[in-house]
């Protein structure tokens, strides 16, 4: 247990696990409430690392580098969810550490993650456990076709294959290395969506509207929010779900959960990320709090108040992919003038050096006085970008 988490205010040092784009977000919200920054990554150009007063270049696991950390840093948080949970379990003896390493861990492990899900009252897609021959050869015929998915590391769609037989199935999990597996359903989905809360120490929590979410190739690729984005009854039920989710991991942090929704109108519980989420990135231009001032909040155990609203917004997810103008190797910086010539765009990027296809190099936010202006000016800012 780590102790009850004091005010932490502005003028300390707040501390990140991990360096990427979300640590960079959230290096930027504490920098501007006034809080130093401590970052521990290994990587010395890492996009948070590169934009925080301290920089720690260690392994995530470095007995030495975490006690740097928490001799900077009065309280800590990660941006990531495979830093490994004994490294936030040694750092909260010595200081508050939010979300807390139990957390983490479940939300590291698909087999544990959906376990929690079930216990919470909220139901998954269908889903069998592979860890053993025995349970291979045991899965239902109704399973498949299915998605096998390895039970740790798995992020943007990596660590997954479908598999349409009992025979692919095998075959998949051979692949694997015959790690610790789920199988789940392969489900015909209507919409996809996701709900981020914030909750504090004493069990204060405030949601965001929930976000509708399109996703490419397993990658999140847009983001839309506003009012009717989702019909109010399965947008209650999913708030409702995570506020379950959250408040079953006694959860302090930033969270977000995960929903397929089918087109019956079922709705069932995806995953969850225990951090600040890509699907939140338009909470930074469209309303009143971002989801990494509420993390700064969280960590520095300082009250939440509810985020407003106030544009509608679109979120438009940024690959590396942009940077290739052809079949070559070549990259081409985009066109940035040309988009932000257009009404509402926000640009974000992250500090990558270089692009990769696939690879999250920034976003845009597009706000605007109602969804269709909105909508438009997104279509036009992909038309630029090619
Ligand atoms: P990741 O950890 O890579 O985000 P997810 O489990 O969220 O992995 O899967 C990525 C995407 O793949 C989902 O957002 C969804 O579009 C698709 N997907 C995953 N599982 C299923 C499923 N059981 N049925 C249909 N589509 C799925
Ligand atoms: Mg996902």
């Amino acid at each position: 247990m780590s102790a009850p988490t004091p005010h932490v205010l502005p003028g300390a040092t707040l501390g990140v696990i991990g360096g990427g784009q979300l640590g960079r977000m959230f290096v930027h919200a504490a920098q501007r409430m006034g809080y130093f920054t401590a970052v521990l990554d290994p990587d010395a150009e890492s996009p948070a690392g590169r934009v925080s007063h301290h920089h720690i270049h260690t392994d995530y696991t470095d007995v030495d580098g975490l006690a740097r950390l928490a001799g900077l840093a009065e309280a800590i948080t990660t941006e990531f969810e495979n830093v490994p949970a004994p490294s936030l379990e040694n750092l909260a003896v010595a200081r508050p550490v939010a979300p807390a390493a139990a957390s983490v861990a479940i939300a590291q492990d698909r087999i544990r993650e959906k376990a929690h899900f079930v216990r919470c009252g909220v139901a998954c897609a269908p889903y069998a456990v592979i860890e053993t021959a025995e349970q291979l050869a045991a899965v239902a015929d109704d399973l498949l076709p299915g998605i096998l998915k390895t039970a740790r590391l798995g992020y943007d769609g990596k660590g997954q294959q479908r598999v349409a037989t009992p025979a692919e199935l095998a075959a998949a999990w051979e692949a694997t290395g015959g790690v610790p597996c789920v199988l789940e359903k392969r489900l015909a989905l209507d919409y996809e969506c996701s709900v981020i809360v914030a909750r504090g120490q004493d069990g204060q929590m405030v949601h965001f509207p929930p976000q509708r979410n399109l996703h490419r190739d397993g990658i999140l690729a847009v983001t839309e929010v506003y009012p009717g984005n989702i019909p109010v009854g399965q947008a209650a039920r999913a708030i409702e779900s995570t506020r379950a989710i959250a408040d079953g991991l006694g959860y302090v942090g930033v969270l977000c959960v995960e929903y397929f929704v089918l087109a019956d109108g079922t709705m069932v519980v995806n995953e969850m990320a225990p951090r600040p989420h890509n699907s939140g990135h338009w909470s930074m231009d469209a309303c009143d709090l971002s989801q990494f001032d509420l993390q700064v909040r969280t960590v520095a155990g300082l009250p939440l108040s509810t985020p407003r609203q106030h544009s509608p917004a679109v979120m438009l997810n940024l690959l590396g992919d942009l940077w290739f103008v052809d079949a070559s190797d070549t990259t081409v910086e985009p066109p940035w003038a040309d988009v932000l010539a257009l009404p509402g765009v926000h640009l974000h990027l992250y500090g990558k050096t270089d692009a990769r296809r696939g690879r999250k190099m920034g976003h845009l936010n597009i706000t605007g006085p109602d969804i269709d202006t909105v909508r438009s000016t997104a279509d036009f800012a992909a038309a630029v970008l090619g």
